[in-house]
């Protein structure tokens, strides 16, 4: 998930009115706000984040002759298309639904209806909102959504993130999966193979990750965000560790001409994905030994263990702080 921490979402909201006069403090506390914040449903934290996310233009780019890679609002969408239908990995969020219609009906699929190549499959990489919340417009196009067994799960029961402080209700029948596995899956369609793999507790416990063979691109979900700290949601089995083996079962299947998508962040090569995958193990190491030695949570973003690392991967939603926090609570 590409959302933002707590504080941006109070600058988001700040930004578009809501408490602009209000002190942090008393926004953060429910029994504090005005009786107005919580009326009116423009503030409502997860609806203002979808309308954020979904604000952003999508951005096309050829991967291959028939494989073609979707940037903007919620991540990384990729679509395989030919005369055999489409291919969907990944679905934006809700409010980005018209704008992915009208991109794969420039790639031939038949969403907006009167026509074009059916749509075949959707595939989701996890469970979150960003990279599921246009299943139930897609199925209703047409399209299987075939997903991990536990992102069904995940879907069908309510959440609350921590570090976001976001909450989720269960998500209706009609966006759930349609078909599910627990290891492996394989799709055949336009001359091309893919092959899913579900990947032990990592970002979520429901991560999956796509490979196009004929391609040689990898789809990584958001095991893997480029260039920027990730999120790790622990309240559905995420785990810093995992991100790590996950990362090591990515290289293992990559070559150096290998194209990787990440679940947020530019287009990635295997040196992209080795970079991030040490960036994960320094910043495990250093936590687990402030862990170990009896420091809370918050003694630990106080002893500030990423500075040096900061430059490199602090410009995205996450800061260094965050993700002092993201991987306390996900050793
Ligand atoms: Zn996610």
């Amino acid at each position: 998930m590409t959302i933002g921490t707590r504080r941006e979402w109070l600058r988001t909201m700040a930004a578009l009115g809501a408490g602009a006069l209000l002190p942090r403090s008393l926004i953060k506390s429910r029994s504090f706000a005005p009786s107005g914040l919580r009326r009116q449903p423009a503030q409502d934290p997860t609806a203002a984040f979808r309308a954020q996310i979904g604000a952003v233009p999508i951005q096309a780019r050829q991967l291959g002759e028939n494989l073609t890679l979707l940037s903007g609002p919620g991540g990384n969408v990729v679509v395989l298309h030919g005369a055999d239908g489409l291919v969907v990995v990944d679905t934006f969020v809700a409010s980005a639904w018209p704008k992915l219609q009208e991109s794969l009906a420039s790639l031939g699929g038949g969403a907006g209806g009167g026509g074009g190549a059916p749509l075949k499959f959707v595939i989701n990489t996890h469970w979150h909102f960003d990279h599921t919340d246009n299943n139930a417009p897609l199925h209703a196009a047409g399209a299987t959504v075939v997903a991990h067994a536990n992102t069904k799960r995940r879907m069908s029961e309510p959440h609350h993130l921590a570090v976001l402080e976001l909450d989720f209700p269960p998500s209706p029948a009609s966006a759930l999966p349609q078909r599910v596995f627990t290891d492996r899956y394989t799709l055949e369609a336009n001359g091309e193979r893919l092959e899913l793999s579900h990947v032990p507790p990592a970002h979520t416990d429901t991560d999956v990750t796509v490979r196009f063979e004929h391609a040689n691109v990898l789809h990584a979900g958001d095991v893997y965000f480029n260039g920027r700290y990730p999120y790790i949601d622990g309240n559905t089995g995420g785990r810093v560790d995992g991100m790590i083996a996950a990362s090591d079962r990515l290289l293992s299947r990559a070559d150096s001409d290998t194209k990787i998508v990440p679940g947020h962040g530019p287009l990635a090569t295997r040196a992209d994905l080795v970079k991030y995958r040490d960036m994960l193990s320094i910043a495990a190491d250093r936590v687990r030994k402030l862990k170990a030695s009896g420091k809370s949570l918050e003694e630990s973003i106080a002893a500030k263990p990423f500075t040096d690392l900061d430059g490199d991967w602090g410009s995205g939603r996450y800061k260094g702080d965050d993700f002092v926090r993201i991987v306390y609570l996900t050793l």
